[in-house]
Parts: structure tokens; C-alpha cells; sequence
């Protein structure tokens, strides 16, 4: 979140990895050895830029312990508001009328960074853009795409984060988020050991130079829908490891020629995938009661109804600028900026695949083929919004710049909306694999021009 040492262009108003944390709290855990996993993005970088944008959209959850502290404080005579709220047995930061934190200042500074220093944020606003889990005997870290700076990839190499993120680790409970499946298939547990022969297989996959970015999402969608029959059982350890590379090779064979169109059940289902991913859940929307949550489901129900449909105007949706009809939205064609378009997905797709949020654990509990497919489609989500943005903006070829919101607004849902993790979901994706659905879908989408 937003910086108290604007000027200085960095989170923190350093220019190197904060060293100094403060010192742990017996109370809360044990776990100082426990090394942190960063995810191995080529190129990426990130500074926070002090643009605000996470102080105005995120809702910032907070702990007892973060509550206490600003319970010691008197903030709300000095901003006018009450610093938090209590929605159930969950704390975030309050906000005000326009989205944005009552600590957010008129020039994009927090004032609690500005008047205590960056120790005494909560720490959902010190670790953003990053987030960690538990894994067996670390911290797996993941990187967020809905940060401007880190779409853009500004600032410093990530690798150089590893240091404070492993000192910020410290003050996380040892069962932090720690869950312990991840599934090759139904009722079968993957070990670390072939966590990991996964996790190498598909970060390869996703960086074969050899190919466009589009072939080797078509080949990963066609490795899903195969390893969905696979009986996994009989392949364990290594042999996975080479079950999945004569898969890859079988799928890359042949790869130049293009999918069949896709038919019109196959893109309503896309739409509807791509609604559950835009939305959003304002803390109003949290505040709002049962009353006001069974109203938005309401209005969730009949959206969905017209994304299914696919007639006349897209319903609005959040991140979204403007409107457009649904045979405006089909009518954009791809972006010709194709370097640093494909650069943009790639580094999403390594994001996912080395912050192991394909399956398992990293995503909502569900099996090897489920996640693999859902990775797939999930980039022609991207495809479908960036199209909506681009046609609402009156333009009818993607640019970069509708690609990175449609990133950020994927990006921000997959792994962490419990909406994109429900069985509907998974029932649809389920059915795209039915007809070499998820191909189809990526080839009536495509991102870039450079589609073979
Ligand atoms: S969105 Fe990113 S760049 Fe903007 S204030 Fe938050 S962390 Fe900084």
C-alpha cells in the first residue's frame, strides 16, 4: 500500500530490503527457520510506486493483535474515523465513501507509515504485492499482478524481496494457512517430491521459447484433458515425471495446426467463467448484512443469466471503464504489440506455476487436470476482459494496456475469490474439456496476433 516517503519511490522509502524487523513475538510462533520459496518470474521487478491503488480497491484485513495496536492509538480523533470495522469475527481497515482506507492521505501517503513508520502498518498492507502460505517446511510466497508497478514490472528484481519477506515471516502463526493437499487426483495425495517434478514440468512448459505463448497454452490445456482419465495411481515419483513429458511432447506435436472454431455453449460457458472471475467484494458489500448480500446475489444470478446469453450490453463489471455489447466485444481482434503482450502473460503463467498455484493447495484443494485446465482457462478470461475493455474504450485492437487490467483483474480473483473455487466452476471446466473445448477457447481469444 501506499507509501508515507512518497519522493523516495520506494514501499518502504529504501532503496534496498528493509533489514530491520521488529523482533518476534514469542506468542505468535516459532518458526524463524523456515526459509521462504520466491517465485521465479524472469524479469519481474517491483517498487512500489506510492500510486494508492491497493489503499483504494483492497479490503485490509487485520488481526486481534493489529487491532489492539490501533485500538492504542487515538486515530480516530486524528482522521475522523474509525480506523477499523468488525464484520462477524472478521476485522479490516475502515474505509471511506469512495473506497478509499481512512489512513489513505490526500497525496497517496498512509498515515499510520507517515506518523509511526512502516513497522506499525498491519501486515496485509506491508507484504502486498507478495502474499505467502504455509507449504511443508516453508513459506511459499506468490506475486500479485493487480499492483500497477508489478504489471509493468518497475523497480527491483523480486529476488531481492526474499530477505525481508523471510524477516515478515517471523511474525506469522507457524500454522499459517497450512494445508496439506495437494491432489493429483481424487483421494490421492501428491508427495513434495513430485509437488516439486510438477511444479518444474509446467514452469518449463509455460517458458518454451521454441513456441508462441498461445501454442503452449493450447498443448497445456491438451496435457489436462489427458491426465484427467490418467489412472495416477499407478504412476508415482518419478514415473509422473516422465508421464508428463511424453504428454507434453504428444501435445506440442502437430501444435501449428489451429483448434476448430469454438461453438456458442463453449463461449457462453467462457463468459460465465470470465464473470466469476471480475468479481469483486467491497467492504460494503461485506458490511451490507444478509439483506444486502442476498441482494447482490440476486444481481450476480441475473448478470450471470445475461453473460450466459451473450445478447445485447455486457452487464457492468468491476475494474471494467465503459460499456460494450457482447457482438462488440467478439468483433476485437488481437494485439499487435506481440513482445510485450506475450511477455506479460508468460510472466503471469510463472507466477502461477512457481508459486505452485495450479493445484492443490495453491488452488482451492483441486486435482492436477482441474487446475491445469483452470490455468488454461483462466488466460482466455484474460482474453474475453481485455477484449470488453478494449471495445469499451471505443478501440477495436487490444493493447497492452487492456491485457494488464485484464491480468490484474484475473490475477487478483484466481487462488484467492472463493467464487473461482466452487464446484460450478469446476463443473463448467469440466465441460470444456469435453471437444478440445479449452483449445477452442483459446484460439477464438487469442491475445496476440501471433497465434501459431
Ligand atoms: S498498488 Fe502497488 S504501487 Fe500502488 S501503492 Fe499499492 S503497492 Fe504501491
Amino acid at each position: 500500500m501506499a507509501s508515507s516517503l512518497r519522493s523516495r519511490g520506494d514501499k518502504w522509502g529504501h532503496d534496498c530490503v528493509r533489514p530491520n524487523m521488529p523482533a518476534q513475538s514469542p506468542a505468535m510462533n516459532s518458526n524463524t527457520s523456515l526459509p521462504v520459496i520466491m517465485p521465479q518470474i524472469a524479469g519481474q521487478q517491483w517498487s512500489c510506486h506510492s500510486c494508492g491503488d491497493c489503499c483504494r480497491t483492497l479490503v485490509g484485513d487485520l488481526t486481534n493483535d493489529e487491532c489492539a495496536s490501533l485500538d492504542a492509538h487515538p486515530w480516530e480523533d486524528k482522521i475522523g474515523a474509525k480506523p477499523y470495522v468488525r464484520i462477524g469475527r472478521r476485522a479490516a481497515l475502515n474505509k471511506r465513501a469512495d473506497g478509499s482506507c481512512v489512513f489513505l492521505d490526500d497525496q497517496n501517503r498512509c498515515i499510520i507509515h507517515a506518523q509511526l513508520g512502516e513497522q506499525a502498518k498491519p501486515l496485509a498492507c506491508r507484504i502486498f504485492p507478495f502474499s505467502v502460505r504455509r507449504v511443508e517446511n516453508a513459506w511459499q510466497a506468490s506475486f500479485r499482478f493487480d499492483c500497477p508497478s508489478a504489471s509493468a514490472s518497475k523497480g527491483k528484481p523480486i529476488s531481492q524481496y526474499s530477505s525481508w519477506l523471510t524477516a515478515l515471516t517471523q511474525q506469522l502463526p507457524y500454522d499459517y494457512q497450512l494445508k496439506k493437499h495437494d491432489a493429483l487426483d481424487r483421494g490421492l495425495l501428491a508427495s513434495q517430491d513430485e509437488v516439486a517434478i510438477i511444479t518444474s514440468r509446467l514452469s518449463r512448459w509455460v517458458k518454451e521459447k521454441d513456441l508462441p505463448v498461445h501454442a503452449r497454452l493450447i498443448a497445456l490445456s491438451r496435457v489436462a484433458v489427458t491426465l484427467y482419465d490418467a489412472k495416477l495411481v499407478n504412476v508415482r515419483g518419478v514415473r509422473l515425471g516422465e508421464l508428463l513429458d511424453i504428454l507434453w511432447q504428444s501435445a506440442t506435436h502437430g501444435i501449428d495446426q489451429p483448434p476448430a472454431e469454438s461453438t456458442t455453449r463453449q463461449r457462453a460457458m467462457l463468459r460465465q467463467l470470465a464473470f466469476v472471475h471480475a468479481e469483486f467484494v467491497t467492504l460494503d458489500e461485506l458490511r451490507a448484512g444478509l439483506v444486502g448480500q442476498m441482494r447482490k446475489r440476486w444481481k450476480q444470478l441475473n448478470a450471470a443469466r445475461r453473460f450466459f446469453a451473450g445478447k445485447s450490453t455486457v452487464p457492468t463489471l468491476p475494474g471494467i471503464t465503459g460499456q460494450a455489447t457482447f457482438e462488440e466485444v467478439n468483433a476485437i481482434s488481437p494485439a499487435s504489440q506481440t513482445s510485450d503482450v506475450s511477455e506479460l502473460i508468460e510472466r503471469y503463467l510463472m507466477s502461477r506455476t512457481t508459486s505452485r498455484s495450479v493445484f492443490g493447495s495453491g488452488y482451492y484443494g483441486w486435482p492436477l487436470a482441474a487446475g491445469m485446465a483452470a490455468l488454461t482457462v483462466s488466460v482466455s478470461a484474460i482474453g474475453w476482459l481485455a477484449r470488453l475493455q478494449c471495445a469499451a474504450s471505443g478501440r477495436s485492437q487490444l493493447q497492452l494496456e487492456d491485457v494488464t487490467l485484464a491480468v490484474a483483474i484475473v490475477d487478483r480473483a484466481a487462488t484467492r475469490l472463493p467464487a473461482v473455487g466452487f464446484a460450478a466452476e469446476r463443473a463448467r471446466i469440466r465441460y470444456l474439456t469435453v471437444e478440445d473445448g479449452l483449445a477452442r477457447l483459446l484460439h477464438s481469444y487469442p491475445i496476440c496476433a501471433e497465434t501459431t
